[in-house]
């Protein structure tokens, strides 16, 4: 329903962006704090985790992970952390599924679990079926909530099969990334391809990859759907690239457009309720 409070999903870091090509992508944990506790004032309900290495280079360690969940806790309990299980670094199951046995204030609430394999720009991103199956295992075990990942219809009609058979539970969430050249580009048409698969009563965000970012959040606010926005997908403000973003820039804009629109924006505790997560940590 297009009145339905927004879950806004901020993905601050990614594994992508270097200093280099921004000064203001948050690489260490208390930068990605500062950008976490900015953009939770702005309206941010979900926390999509990557850690990187003092060289700023990608890390699934999880004790370069564990201080980023703890400080999220410490800004807000009720914020949702969501770590990633990307492939991107390393392929293999044992090194994915290592984030998920944190414990304590580190516990995630959701993971990343991409549905299927496709290419980036320079890169592919391989995710077999055993280790896609083995995520959602672990996950289910240690009652931490799959953040469905599709860049094709295919992948979620995946995800609906997994549902089907009992290997990953709900309610769903499912993050469908548009504009990534080699995967599904931003239309209304392939929107509603990946809604015809998707798991039943999924809640769906759409996260726009550079500079199909913006269109993609007007196109979700419109749709009834949710958001995904931050530096991981993209570094610019403008579609021009004449102008760098900030998180807090990025998260400023969708409140603005959710507010043209009539549509309030969740708190962490409403996107709690409506993807039926427990508070993760007592306050
Ligand atoms: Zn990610």
């Amino acid at each position: 329903m297009a009145s339905d409070p927004l879950i806004v999903n901020l993905a601050p870091t990614g594994m992508v962006p270097m200093r280099a090509d921004t000064p203001h992508v948050p690489l260490t944990t208390a930068e990605i704090l500062a950008d976490v506790e900015r953009c939770a004032e702005a309206g941010v309900a979900i926390v999509h985790v990557h850690a990187r290495r003092p060289d700023g280079t990608p890390s699934q360690d999880p004790d370069d992970v564990a201080p980023i969940v703890e400080g999220i806790r410490a800004i807000d309990p009720e914020l949702i952390v969501c770590v990633s299980c990307s492939g991107r670094i390393e392929p293999s199951l044992e090194a994915r599924a290592a984030v998920l046995d944190l414990d304590g204030a580190a516990r995630p609430d959701m993971a990343s679990l991409t549905l299927g394999s496709n290419n980036f720009l320079r890169q592919a991103s391989v995710n077999a079926p055993d280790v896609v199956l083995g995520l959602a295992r672990r996950m289910r075990e240690r009652g931490i909530r799959p953040e469905l990942e599709a860049f094709e219809p295919g992948m979620l009609a995946w995800g609906a099969h997994l549902a089907e058979r009992g290997e990953i539970e709900g309610p769903h969430y499912a993050n469908i990334l548009l504009g990534n050249p080699g995967t599904a580009p931003l239309l209304p048409a392939t929107l509603a391809a990946f809604l015809a698969v998707a798991p039943p009563d999924t809640t769906w965000a759409l996260g726009g990859i550079g500079r199909f970012q913006l269109d993609a959040t007007m196109l979700a606010i419109a749709a009834g759907g949710h958001v995904r926005v931050g530096l991981e997908d993209n570094i610019w403000l403008d579609r021009d690239r004449t102008t760098l973003a900030t998180n807090a820039a990025l998260v400023g804009r969708v409140a603005q457009l959710a507010a043209l629109a009539e549509r309030p924006l969740a708190t962490p505790a409403q996107a709690r309720e409506r993807l039926g997560l427990p508070l993760a940590v007592p306050r």
